[in-house]
C-alpha cells in the first residue's frame, strides 16, 4: 500500500488531494466523468472528420491499448479536441488534452461550448 509507506503526512496529503479533487469535480463537472462525450478530430488530411466518443469508451480503449479510430476513414491518426464556445469549431487539444488559450478560428479567448448529451 502506498499510503502506509508514505506515513501519516503522506496520508494527510492524499486526503487533502482527494478532497480537492472531489470539490473540483462537484463544482466544475456536473456531468459524471464517464458519461462525458469527448470530441475528436481525424488528422487524416483527406478526411478531417469530427466524431464523438464517450469518456468511458475512450478510457476503455486506452486501457486496452486500442487505437481511437476515425469512424469515417478508419485512420488511427485521431486526436481529442475541444469545441469553441464562441464559434463552435473544433480546436485540437494542446499539451495533455487541454484546451488552447484562444480559439484558432475566431481568435477569442477560450470558452468551452456547453456539453452535448
Ligand atoms: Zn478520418
Ligand atoms: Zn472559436
Amino acid at each position: 500500500m502506498r499510503i502506509q509507506e508514505a506515513g501519516k503526512l503522506g496520508f494527510a496529503v492524499v486526503v487533502l488531494g482527494v478532497s480537492a479533487a472531489v470539490a473540483y469535480s462537484v463544482l466544475f463537472r456536473p456531468t459524471p466523468a464517464d458519461l462525458r462525450v469527448i470530441e475528436n478530430i481525424c488528422l487524416n488530411p483527406k478526411c478531417g472528420a469530427e466524431f464523438q466518443m464517450e469518456q468511458r469508451e475512450m478510457d476503455r480503449k486506452m486501457k486496452a491499448r486500442e487505437s481511437i479510430t476515425c469512424p469515417k476513414c478508419g485512420s488511427v491518426d485521431t486526436e481529442s479536441a475541444h469545441r469553441c464556445g464562441n464559434c463552435g469549431k473544433l480546436n485540437r487539444a494542446v499539451g495533455h488534452g487541454s484546451a488552447p488559450p484562444a480559439c484558432a478560428f475566431c481568435k477569442k479567448p477560450w470558452t468551452f461550448a456547453p456539453l452535448r448529451k
